[in-house]
Parts: C-alpha cells; sequence; structure tokens
C-alpha cells in the first residue's frame, strides 16, 4: 500500500503557501489533517521575545508535521498560527495584547467549522496555559457539533512557569538569535501554588516586576533540545493515539 507516498506529494506542508486548488476535490478518505498552531502576545521578561508562546507551538507542529507524515498513515499540514490568546495575567506589561477566552473560543470555533469544510480533521497545538479554557470551551463544541477536532499542549515534566528555564532554553534551542542572553535575570521562584492567591488579583505583575516566573540564567541550548523533543514526542503519541477526552484534549 503506498497511499502514504501519493497523499505526501498531494499535500504540502503548510497550509500558508499551499493553493487551493491543491486541497481541491480530494476523496473524503484522504483529506488532510490539519496542526494549528495557538500561542499568545505577551510579555517574556527582559529576555524573551513577546511571541515565544507562538514561536514554540509553531515549532512543535512543524516537527510533529513531519514526523506524522513520516509515520504514512495521515496526510498532516501545518496552518498559520493563532497568535493572540487569553493573556490577561500579563496585562499591564507593555506588548502583551490577549484578546481574553471568550474571543479566543469564538475565533477557534469558527476557524474549526470553517476548515472542516474541507479538512479531516483538526488538533490544535497549544503553546500557552493561559489558553486551555478556551480551548476546551471551544473544541467540546466542535466535536458535540461532530467535528473531528482535538488539542494537546506543548509540556514537559518539572517546567517552570514562565519565561524561566523552561522556555528560555526551549527558544535556545528553536530560535536562539531572539533570546538576549546580556537580559538574563532571575524573576521569582516561588512555586506556582504559593503565587497563586497574589496573581489571582494582580497578575504576574503582582509576584514579579519582571515578569519572569522561574530562573532563566542556567538556560542551555541543550536543556532546550531535550525539552523541547519530549513536548514534540508528547503530542506524537497524543495525536497518534487520537483519543480525546470530552473536551477534546487528547491523552
Ligand atoms: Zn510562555
Amino acid at each position: 500500500m503506498n497511499s502514504a507516498y501519493h497523499r505526501r506529494v498531494a499535500f504540502p506542508n503548510e497550509l500558508g503557501i499551499s493553493t487551493s486548488r491543491q486541497l481541491q476535490n480530494t476523496p473524503s478518505t484522504q483529506r488532510p489533517g490539519l496542526i494549528v498552531p495557538v500561542g499568545s502576545t505577551e510579555q517574556h521578561g527582559p529576555h524573551l521575545p513577546l511571541d515565544t508562546d507562538t514561536r514554540i507551538a509553531a515549532a512543535v507542529s512543524d516537527v510533529l508535521a513531519a514526523r506524522l507524515r513520516a509515520h504514512g498513515d495521515f496526510g498532516w499540514m501545518v496552518a498559520p498560527a493563532i497568535a493572540y490568546g487569553a493573556s490577561g495575567e500579563h496585562e499591564g506589561f507593555s506588548g502583551t495584547i490577549s484578546i481574553g477566552t471568550r474571543a479566543l473560543a469564538e475565533l477557534v470555533v469558527e476557524f474549526a467549522r470553517s476548515a472542516c469544510r474541507w479538512a479531516a480533521r483538526l488538533v490544535f497545538v497549544n503553546g500557552h496555559g493561559g489558553n486551555v479554557a478556551a480551548l476546551r470551551e471551544a473544541v467540546a463544541l466542535l466535536r458535540y457539533e461532530g467535528r473531528d477536532t482535538a488539542w494537546c499542549s506543548c509540556v514537559a515534566r518539572n517546567s517552570d512557569a514562565h519565561a524561566g528555564h523552561t522556555e528560555t532554553s526551549v527558544l535556545l534551542h528553536i530560535s536562539p538569535e531572539v533570546v538576549r542572553q546580556d537580559e538574563l535575570v532571575p524573576g521569582n521562584r516561588a512555586p506556582l501554588t504559593d503565587l497563586m492567591p497574589a496573581m489571582r488579583r494582580g497578575g504576574v505583575a503582582a509576584v514579579s516586576s519582571l515578569g519572569v516566573l522561574g530562573d532563566p540564567t542556567a538556560a542551555t541550548a541543550e536543556d532546550g533540545g531535550r525539552i523541547f523533543a519530549e513536548m514534540v514526542d508528547g503530542c506524537v503519541e497524543r495525536v497518534r493515539r487520537w483519543t480525546p477526552d470530552r473536551e477534546g484534549m487528547l491523552r
């Protein structure tokens, strides 16, 4: 059976550079799956760019697509990222643009309703914890409507919370040119559970004037490579298994 080969030829990797004709008249059994990175535009301390979460979600999505295609059982493409999310906890820091949970959930629902007219299934690859409530709500509705949609997050064990060792290491691995190495300063390293009461009232600004939760000073590209691989492996396994829970989270 060499249908995987034919699908690989039929569908380019990236939706943005494809043409409509390439996706036209595809038999329903051979329609592509669509991977949609979901990130944020929010402060990430003095050393990381505002698009850190979007960058991570997009990089994980690219490798995820390549890995799934290598398995050959489905044609997967990567959509241009949704680069704004629910970042209310980072309001007050210049550069942050939050569209909030309500608007993000609406966006995800309408995005998927439209894409599912030609795509066989959709997976949202999430790079920002604050987006989870919107994804749960939106994908639960989409699944209720009969659309084969799901989501998974870019997660690794023992991660710190925000712009610390984890995210800084991953960026040193995928985009070292955007990390301001001379601006690495430790942030608030208290456990997130201790910080939550103050954060619920005043956001990240209430616990860290720098906007950093964790310590980026010991971040390395090597650690980033390992953490990034763990994020990718987790998504590959979950997408291949394709057992979404009621709210669409892949297990
Ligand atoms: Zn982040």
